[in-house]
């Protein structure tokens, strides 16, 4: 997969593709990232990349002429023939469609991404209009530009992408990941928690040494019961997301025995 990055700030991303999963997946030839200064879309001495806004008010906004010239130095198919080619072109924007695990996934379907990350007061609409498949923001707070939004997306849907993790389980088995159909449930129908979140947090991790600073490892987890650990798993998941996130829980997918867990959660608070 290729991803462009559009930007005032190229050299932002000095370094920020540059280690674990990602450099791995760009060293293996599995994804291309390729940065892009919008100043070389310019024409003019002071090499202008933004101008006052009509209408007056704070700031500054993109100019259109460069974005767009970038956009289709891109060799990128017509806009309304995208789908086809499996190319898109995204705007980062607080105005835009919240970036989420299901937006990634949906990503990783593609084959190349432009991102065109904006600055100032944002990116002339047009620019939107004429060029872009979609706007995303990556949460409800405002960025003084669209680089930060633009490494998330890249990060988040690299890593989804086949080969790039060294086991392809853990992007499935995560927060946010899908049930598992394969592992739906067990024989005696409660969920496999080490297979697929269903749309709930991921349950909380431990490791080395046994006990750290007065607190001990859950025993659970040293006893070598699987179900048991399984049903422990599960229900730490239920409690995270239920103290965290309870709004994924109105999405999640829920087995008889995981509502009892929750109303027993909630009762016990
Ligand atoms: N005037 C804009 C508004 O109120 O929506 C904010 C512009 S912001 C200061 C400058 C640029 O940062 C935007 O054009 C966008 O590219 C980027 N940006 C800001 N917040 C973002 C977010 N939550 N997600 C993605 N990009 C964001």
């Amino acid at each position: 997969m290729r991803f462009d990055i559009i930007t005032i700030f190229p050299e932002f991303f000095n370094g920020i593709f540059s280690h674990g999963v990602v450099k791995r997946a760009i060293a293996n030839g599995l994804v291309d990232v390729q940065t892009h200064d919008l100043r070389n879309f310019t024409h003019d001495k002071h090499r202008t990349v933004d101008d006052r806004p009509f209408g007056g008010g704070e700031g500054m906004v993109l100019k259109p002429e460069p974005l767009m010239e970038a956009v289709e130095s891109m060799g990128l198919a017509a806009k309304r023939e995208r789908d086809a080619s499996r190319e898109q072109v995204i705007l980062l924007s607080a105005q835009g469609a919240k970036f989420t695990q299901s937006v990634a996934r949906e990503l990783a379907g593609l084959e190349r991404l432009v991102l065109l990350c904006g600055r100032y007061e944002g990116v002339d609409e047009r620019v939107n209009e004429l060029a872009c498949d979609r706007e995303l923001s990556i949460g409800d707070y405002v960025l003084s530009g669209g680089e930060l939004g633009a490494a998330v997306i890249v990060d988040a849907t690299m890593r989804l992408l086949p080969g790039v993790l060294g086991n392809e389980a853990s992007s499935t088995f995560e927060s946010f990941g899908r049930a598992d159909e394969e592992f739906a449930g067990d024989e005696d129908g409660s969920p496999r928690s080490t297979h697929g979140a269903g749309g709930l947090l991921d349950y909380p991790h431990y490791t080395r040494p046994a006990e750290f600073r007065g607190l001990a490892v859950p025993e659970v987890l040293a006893g070598g019961d699987h179900a048991a650990i399984r049903r422990w798993r599960r229900e730490r998941a239920l409690e995270k997301t239920l103290r965290n996130r309870p709004d994924l829980l109105e999405k999640a997918e829920l087995s008889r025995e995981d509502r009892e867990i929750l109303a027993w959660l909630k009762s016990a608070r």
